[in-house]
């Protein structure tokens, strides 16, 4: 597969150094039940790399020493990993909340018929991928029929209480189906909002918008159809500099499935490890080239790894394009429930 990131480590893009981190983005694992064309982490069917146990527990550890806020879980399909399940339970009971970046379509997965009913009794916040309130462009990014099976999902959720304003949180995220930027989040938020209620009588929080990375498939499609430099320029030409002060990866660290620590799940899935120096942004290439242990989980239980530079690429200029974009969509403050 074609690979963007030899051209996106030498970068312009400013210094960037970590607040102090209130989430703990945990990725369980690269399998999933479907392969998009967009996906950032290559993730699919056929992938096996899962978090062990030992790690899980010290997912726990690290969310208890660090008073973190949010467990962000993320894959995959994050659902898919067996400890799944315990990892939600302990990690409520410490008090933390738990977010599932869910696909939807796990939900409706023979084996799985329990799962919705599962988060809605943990009260976990449901951020899930539907990139089109239609089914064509749905179809196009994700598959055949995966439209019609999010929907179905949806209607569960609802069923459950899920976006109903009742504290049972469903956000939904959407990323362009092309090389362009998100339309404004919130003129958008309000279009889903009619159609899925107009058209199947569901209902949601709040809608997410996220910039398409130009890393993993997303990236090589990019260069397998010669638009690479075009799709690079269009995010420089929109770099919005309001943005740099609200990137996630200033209060979000980024787990890998062996524990290993990351700056964000971009910078995971492009080998990017945190900067394991003290407040200096150091040569990317040779700190990723060098033999030096890569921070790791237990590393967070002596220190919180604040006020670190972050380790930045091209692919930065996603995050700060027009809105911003992070995994909490828009990085500006209009979008709301309206
Ligand atoms: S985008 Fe999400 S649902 Fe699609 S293959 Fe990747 S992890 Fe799975
Ligand atoms: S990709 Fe975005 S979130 Fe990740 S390090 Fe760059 S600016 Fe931060």
């Amino acid at each position: 597969m074609l690979d963007t990131r030899p051209l996106l480590l030498t970068s312009d893009f400013p210094a960037v150094h970590r607040a102090l981190p209130e989430t703990l983005q945990v990725n369980l694992g690269y399998l999933c039940n479907l392969s998009c064309t967009h996906c950032h982490v290559n993730a699919g069917p056929k992938r096996t790399e899962l978090m062990a146990l030992t790690q899980i527990e010290l997912v726990l550890d690290v969310l208890q020493r660090r008073q973190l806020k949010t467990l962000d879980l993320t894959g995959g399909a994050p659902e898919m990993n067996p400890h799944f399940r315990y990892l939600v339970e302990q990690a409520r009971g410490l008090g933390v909340t738990v977010i599932d970046r869910c696909n939807l379509t796990i939900l409706e997965e023979p084996g799985y018929e329990d799962l919705a009913e599962f988060l809605a009794t943990q009260g976990v916040e449901i951020v899930a991928s539907l990139p089109c309130y239609s089914e064509r462009n749905v179809a196009e990014q994700r598959g055949k029929g995966i439209f019609e099976t999010s929907i179905a999902a949806l209607k569960k959720l609802n069923a459950l209480g899920y976006g109903q304003g009742e504290g049972l949180y469903l956000n939904l995220v959407y990323n362009p189906n092309g090389t362009f930027l998100p339309p404004p989040q919130a003129a958008l938020e309000r279009e889903y909002k009619l159609h899925l209620q107009q058209d199947f009588g569901l209902q949601f929080d709040q809608l997410f918008t996220i910039t398409n990375m130009p890393i993993k498939r997303y990236g090589a499609m990019l260069l397998a159809k010669g638009e690479y430099a075009t799709y690079m320029q269009l995010l420089k030409d929109n770099y919005s500099a309001e943005n740099v002060g609200t990137l996630m990866c200033r209060r979000l660290l980024s787990v890998d499935w062996q524990g290993y620590l990351y700056d964000c799940d971009f910078n995971q899935m492009l080998d990017l490890p945190i900067n394991p120096g003290k407040n200096v942004l150091q040569n990317q290439q040779a700190l990723i080239a060098s033999d030096k242990p890569r921070p790791h989980l237990r590393d967070l239980m002596e220190t919180d790894f604040s006020t670190q530079a972050i380790v930045v690429g091209d692919h930065c200029y996603a995050c700060t394009a027009g809105q911003g974009s992070s995994c909490g969509g828009s990085l500006h403050e209009e979008s709301t429930n309206e």
